[in-house]
């Protein structure tokens, strides 16, 4: 059981995410507008922060570089989710300090798994990355069913 925050602009989405991370017995939160989410973060102390990358006034690779230097949640693990994958993102995503990286649409079984993984490695986490390399590249690709997700907006 964890606490949760989502920052998500498509509120498809955040149902799915939020509905899927309730199944697992966690308490998410879901903030839709990204210039709130490091207040909604230092309010609600995630176990993990998982946030879209395509977002409007606040990217999520800048939300994720504000994380890494806030000085009270350096430390949280981050799963970043994202529509597009063109060549260089996922490096892009890893260098800003997020520690896994899904595609949508979402498969539910990796979603859960990386999810879980986080959970269970987060206190190791080192702010550089560079500890998470091995384990990290597990969050993405490989098979699995897609049968859950969303139109990115
Ligand atoms: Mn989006």
């Amino acid at each position: 059981m964890a606490n949760i925050l989502i920052v998500e602009d498509n509120a498809l989405n955040i149902k799915l995410f939020c509905d899927l991370l309730a199944a697992h017995g966690h308490t998410p939160e879901a903030v839709s507008d990204s210039r709130n989410a490091l207040e909604a973060a230092r309010q609600f102390k995630p176990d993990l922060v998982i946030t879209d990358i395509q977002l409007p006034h606040v990217s999520g690779l800048d939300l994720i570089r504000m994380i890494r230097k806030d000085t009270e949640l350096a430390s949280v693990p981050i799963m970043a989710v994202t529509a597009y994958s063109a060549v260089g993102d996922e490096e892009r995503i890893r260098a800003a300090g997020a520690q896994a990286y899904v595609s949508k649409p979402i498969s539910v079984v990796r979603f859960a798994q990386t999810v879980d993984d986080l959970l269970a490695k987060g206190s190791d986490i080192d702010p550089t990355g560079q500890a998470q390399a091995s384990w990290a590249n597990e969050s993405n690709g490989g098979p699995g069913p897609t049968d859950a997700g969303g139109e990115e907006s």
